[in-house]
């Protein structure tokens, strides 16, 4: 059966000679697939021939292996023969019209890496070809643009996440990037086949294949996994990243994939450059500063709410005592924002982070005008006690970034908590059960029962 075909395609060889080419796809009832090649006056022939996926009885086909899968041309010495009525043809014709148009093949021109998650992938070797089932958790707008070689191309990244907890950005080409933004939105489950793997710009991301597949809410006992973990945490877990953004990719930087702990964090720290660097790290808050050499120490600001020419956004900026916002010029609304100094600890270490507004209301749990009120009717000792009953009571996902600032003229390393969310303890314990499970499988005196 012709499961699909591409258009022709003419290209000048090495040797110089004008070559015209047409790649078609082939299954058989064993729900196998084969990409192979027709040359010349085969491939162009009329679309309209290879549509309505017709028995195609094909001699003289050469194999090979090709990209770590494997893939056929039709030799000029060959035979095809359309809509053949041999005996095999009707039987092929009969199992693609009772189950094979509906049966997922698998692709014999793809390599045999098979379905991985994405934190086993993070240790594999690349260049690979793989299979993933995970949830959208993240897609780019459709791109087009014009190849070296003077060719229009479409392409669409999306980022997929998996119950490891963490994500990777995939490359979707042609008619598969320009499917409706919608397909992507809301985190549907994909599975998708044939994904080349490599290294990019320090970190890994995918390319689907054409020979690949892209189906959506697959029913595989896998893709039941990834929903229940989505619908369990996984939509609020902070993933770790193992792309990282390529130039103009947009959205600053990526996250860190291999800083999981304090400890690893503080050493990457240490050493950063100048363009920041992000880590994501499951933690507990420890403490919060509430005294600076002796003295009390303000835990919230008041920030100016005034809209911003342009954009509308309110100011943001400190506000004077007297509620006078210096780059508006004028005594505006304004409102509460916190500024902590928070040490968070895990098992390998604790780290001070000056944690800004939006995080440091989660990890108190408690809003800026809430802290405020607390304050001023029940008095600081109370809001300390209140704040006390937070530590270590919560783990926490927390975002960081790390960069080299200069402080009195002398470079030194700047990092600060940007984000925290309760960790779903539920995709936590599965994470850990994997890393137990990992290092059982690579120690040889351990026997899993
Ligand atoms: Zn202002």
């Amino acid at each position: 059966m012709i499961t699909s075909f591409k258009p022709t395609f003419s290209f000048t060889s090495k040797d110089g000679k004008e070559l015209v080419k047409r790649d078609i796809t082939l299954a058989d009832d064993t729900a196998t697939s084969l990409n192979v090649a027709l040359w010349g006056e085969r491939a162009q022939q009329a679309d309209s021939v290879f549509e309505g996926n017709p028995v195609v009885c094909l001699k003289g086909v050469q194999v090979k292996e090709w990209q770590g899968g494997r893939a056929g041309s039709l030799m000029e010495s060959g035979v095809m023969q359309l809509g053949s009525d041999l005996p095999d043809a009707l039987r092929l014709k009969k199992w693609w019209e009772a189950e094979g148009s509906s049966t997922s093949l698998t692709s014999l021109s793809l390599s045999g890496d098979g379905l991985v998650d994405l934190r086993t992938l993070q240790s594999k070797a690349v260049p690979c070809t793989v299979e993933l089932v995970g949830a959208v958790v993240n897609f780019k707008p459709t791109f087009s643009f014009t190849s070296k070689d003077g060719k229009e191309l479409t392409k669409r990244e999306i980022t997929i996440g998996d119950y490891t907890g963490m994500s990777m950005t995939i490359t979707l080409w042609g008619d598969r990037a320009k499917q409706d933004d919608s397909f992507f939105s809301n985190s549907p489950v994909i599975g998708i086949r044939g994904v080349m793997v490599k290294e990019w710009n320090g970190g890994r991301s995918g390319s689907l294949l054409e020979a690949g597949s892209l189906v959506f809410s697959p029913t595989t006992s896998e893709a039941q996994k990834v929903r229940e973990w989505w619908a369990s945490g996984g939509s609020t877990q902070s993933l770790t990243q193992l792309s990282q953004d390529g130039p103009g990719g947009g959205g600053g930087a990526a996250v860190s994939a291999n800083i999981h702990t304090i400890a690893d964090m503080r050493r990457a720290a240490d050493c950063v450059g100048s363009s920041p660097e992000m880590y994501s790290i499951v933690c507990r808050l420890a403490l919060v500063q509430t005294k600076k050499q002796g003295e009390t120490q303000p835990l919230s600001y008041k920030a100016c709410q005034e809209p911003q020419a342009g954009s509308g956004r309110p100011c943001n900026r400190r506000v004077g005592e007297d509620g006078f916002c210096a780059a508006c010029d004028r005594v505006g609304k304004a409102a509460p924002r916190l500024n902590l100094r928070c040490r968070y600890s895990d098992a390998t270490d604790s780290a001070w982070l000056t944690t800004f507004h939006e995080a440091a209301q989660k990890v108190l749990r408690m809003t800026a005008g809430k802290v405020t009120e607390v304050e001023d009717a029940e008095g600081r000792d109370n809001l300390e006690a209140m704040i006390r009953q937070t530590y270590f009571d919560t783990p926490f996902h927390i975002t960081v970034r790390a960069k080299l600032d200069t402080y009195q003229g002398e470079p030194r390393p700047n990092t600060c908590c940007l984000d925290a969310r309760p960790v779903s303890r539920t995709a936590h314990g599965r994470t850990m059960l994997g890393e137990i499970k990992d290092m059982l499988a690579k120690s040889s005196e351990l026997v899993v029962v």
